[in-house]
């Protein structure tokens, strides 16, 4: 979403990948924008301008003495947008977007126009609701995108967990369940998620070669240009919608390595309700441990 204008692949002093940057001016001064790109393949920092090994959706700050900094407003411009825009975006950083015919200046008064909304943005996604850290009988949990309660019974002596038509079973029903859960959860998720993406996979004529299933804290899915989608198996938390979403995403991806016009217009011509799936993410990715 962030046009990366005059982009160039490079090595930064204080960090340790690959990035493309961008200088981006902020209140406080001049900053560089860093998307690290990670080559999935070999599992280590990479970026080659010509055949990008990998696309990666974190972004980092850095302040001119090279420390990522918590910006106060990042402005950035869009030929697409037609009016100003003030986000405030998932990690925290409020984003103002400048139209095509508009200036900083200009874009500087809407925020300061904006600023009541923006502090409110920020209080509420700070009351944001998280996940329960330990889960114990009680303990409300997201699966398949409705919230359950763990109340664990007893089938044959074995203690199990029923979450909606799925059932868990457990080597012990106190303490903590969480881990017991989760490698479930992370079992079935190796066998649904991979199948799921194959078929959509199918569906809109893009090749894959592999779909592996990750357990990463900061996002849902990544992608390579040789063709491997990794996936989140918290995505088994969410609802098939958002899910398929996710997949859509990073199959677009193989076509577009990047988050240009035109790839999100591929994932609107194959999902149509990503709007509504990122908004779902927004609103419960904490309570799927993300
Ligand atoms: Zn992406």
């Amino acid at each position: 979403m962030l046009g990366v204008v005059g982009a160039r692949p490079g090595r930064q002093r204080g960090f340790d990948g690959a990035s493309i940057q961008k200088r981006v001016s902020l209140d406080s001064g001049t900053f560089w924008i860093a998307l690290r790109m990670i080559d999935r393949k070999n599992n280590r920092p990479g970026f080659s301008p010509a055949q990008p090994a990998a696309v990666a959706e974190q972004l980092f700050l850095f302040g001119p003495d090279l420390e990522p900094v918590e910006p106060e407003v990042v402005f950035v411009r869009s030929d697409r947008a037609r009016h100003y825009r003030l986000t405030l975006q998932r990690d925290g950083a409020a984003v103002a977007t400048i139209p095509r015919r508009g200036s900083e200046r200009e874009a500087r008064r809407f925020v300061e126009q904006h600023r009541d909304w923006l502090k409110r943005a920020r209080a509420r996604q700070q009351t944001r609701p998280r996940a329960a850290a330990v889960w114990t009988a009680g303990a409300a949990v997201l699966w398949r995108g409705e919230t359950q309660t763990i109340r664990p019974t007893a089938d044959g002596g074995r203690p199990v967990v029923v979450l909606g038509a799925d059932v868990f079973r457990l080597p012990r029903s106190e303490g903590d369940l969480r881990p017991a859960l989760e490698a479930q959860f992370a079992r079935l998720a190796r066998i649904e998620l991979p199948a799921r993406t194959w078929e959509l996979a199918a569906a809109t004529g893009i090749a894959i070669k592999q779909v592996t299933i990750r357990n990463q804290r900061s996002r849902w899915g990544s992608c390579s240009a040789r063709g491997t989608i990794s996936l989140n198996w918290r995505l088994m938390q969410t609802p098939d919608f958002v899910r398929d979403y996710i997949i859509y995403h990073e199959l677009s991806h193989l076509r577009e390595m990047n988050h240009s016009a035109r790839f999100w217009a591929r994932v609107e011509a194959v999902c149509p309700e990503w709007r509504a799936a990122e908004r779902w993410l927004k609103r419960h990715g904490g309570l799927a441990g993300l």
